[in-house]
């Protein structure tokens, strides 16, 4: 049988706020400034390899409470008639930079609801970047999309076959009745489950459902429930997130009702057993939030040392230069982060002026790049080896991490790693709590921690 390794009492006191290392640095590291300069000089100096293009699909049309995402709550499709217009342009723009050369091996469309597109817009969309683009056609592509069961008819997945989609994400976050009156978002199994079939009826070879535990109302009963039927979906890949009530920054978020939200013991309760029914269901643990079947690619990453982590989890394109287009997108070409302008209104004045959005972003310092590559082994491999720390920096690692060592030897005491002559590995325990162990490497962690989630 296999064993979790979940240590409630760990995750119990090491229960802090936190950051998800989707990036280092973190994204309210980013600055605004002339960007755009920094991105070109960035693109004339990178060496690149192939191209990762995310697109952000703002609308949606309702509104979950929870939600934290950047989105527009409208049901007037013509609205994204004038977005997808803008969305080309942006493509043109950096084109013009970047040229058809490079190969575009991940294609995410994210938001907001992509599925929110009808088939007309989206096909207009992969018209334009294959006009712009040299998507890759092989099977090792990774063309994906975020799909709401609510807003897509079943019938509509064969189109998105057809277009070059062959990952889909399904945002599902419990299934118990209770909870879906509580945040807004009301959506059958059945819905869920024909979205399922008609994928794999359509040779789209991964799915991944989306989870939230921590949400309003739920419950043990209810959240095993939905456990149950979402294993029995047996999507390949699961995301697992702790819901933040973060009302002060999320206006969406007033909505909840703070006394529903369940108290941090039936929480961790709640992740206790997520984790350990889809442990026992044959899932393993990629990190961060994530789990998927052993056969998956993301495993099969994890387990040869090539997993890589960025803005859209976990990934086995680590070479991919990110291009961020629509609103809000970020970007990462060499070591320069940038982000789009955040409201519609600004994006499309950037974009109708001819001129890419970029609004903010961060250059990656050689000092953050020594702690970014120590935040990449902890989240995707578990380990960080002193040697080829070495090899990569020209450091010893005891020696310029020294003033964190009374940290990391007191998490080794508690169980969260292991500390030996070449190597500094999580434990299995530790791995819920990684972030833990990246915050100490972590220079911007002073104070302020509290605009980020916790564990449970
Ligand atoms: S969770 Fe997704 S569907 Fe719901 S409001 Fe946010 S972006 Fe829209």
């Amino acid at each position: 049988m296999a064993i979790s390794h979940f240590e409630p009492d760990l995750i119990r006191r090491y229960n802090v706020n936190g950051p998800r290392y989707t990036s280092y640095p973190t994204a309210d590291q980013f600055r605004e400034g002339d960007w755009i300069a920094a991105y070109d000089n960035a693109l004339a100096k990178a060496d690149i390899r192939a191209l990762s293009l995310y697109l952000h699909i703002p609308f949606c049309s309702k509104i979950c409470f929870y939600c934290a995402c950047n989105k527009i709550n409208t049901a007037n499709l013509k609205r994204a008639d004038s977005y997808v217009k803008r969305l080309k342009h942006e493509m043109t723009l950096h084109s013009q930079r970047i040229g058809r050369l490079h190969t575009v091996e991940q294609v995410h469309f994210g938001g907001g609801t992509p599925t929110f597109l009808s088939d007309v817009q989206l096909t207009t969309i992969f018209d334009a970047l294959r006009d712009y683009f040299n998507l890759a056609e092989d099977d090792d592509r990774d063309f994906s999309i975020e799909i709401d069961p609510r807003d897509l008819a079943p019938q509509r997945i064969d189109h998105l076959a057809a277009l070059g989609i062959n990952r889909i994400s399904i945002g599902v976050q419990d299934f118990d009745p209770a909870v879906q009156i509580a945040v807004n978002r009301i959506q059958s199994v059945a819905e869920t489950r024909a979205i399922v079939t008609a994928a794999r009826n359509n040779g789209i070879r991964s799915i991944n459902i989306d989870l939230i535990n921590g949400l309003p109302k739920q419950t043990l009963g209810g959240f095993t429930q939905t456990l149950s039927q979402v294993i029995e979906l047996s999507p390949d890949r699961l995301s697992l997130y702790s819901y933040a009530h973060l009302p002060q920054r999320f206006k969406t978020q007033r909505q909840i009702n703070a006394d529903d939200i369940p108290c941090a013991e039936t929480k961790l309760k709640l992740l206790g057993t997520a984790v350990e029914m889809l442990t026992e269901a044959g899932y393993e643990y990629v990190g961060m939030d994530h789990f998927a079947k052993s056969s998956d690619s993301l495993i099969r990453a994890r387990r040869l040392g090539t997993l890589h982590r960025n803005f859209q989890g976990y990934t086995t394109h680590a070479h991919c230069e990110l291009i961020g287009l629509g609103v809000s997108s970020i970007g990462q070409v060499g070591h320069t982060y940038v982000q789009n302008e955040k409201t519609l209104h600004d994006y499309y004045s950037a974009i109708d002026s001819d001129m890419l959005a970029i609004a903010r972003g961060t250059q990656v310092s050689d000092r953050d790049a020594i702690i970014k590559s120590v935040i990449q082994d902890l989240m995707c491999r578990s380990l960080v080896n002193f040697t080829e720390f070495r090899t990569r920096t020209g450091l010893i690692f005891e020696d310029y991490f020294r003033d964190r060592w009374p940290e990391l030897l007191k998490l080794q005491d508690d169980g969260l790693l292991r500390i030996e002559p070449d190597t500094l590995t999580v434990t299995k325990q530790g791995r819920y709590l990684v972030r833990i162990i990246c915050m100490i490497f972590d220079a911007y962690l002073r104070d302020g921690s509290e605009k980020f989630s916790k564990a449970i």
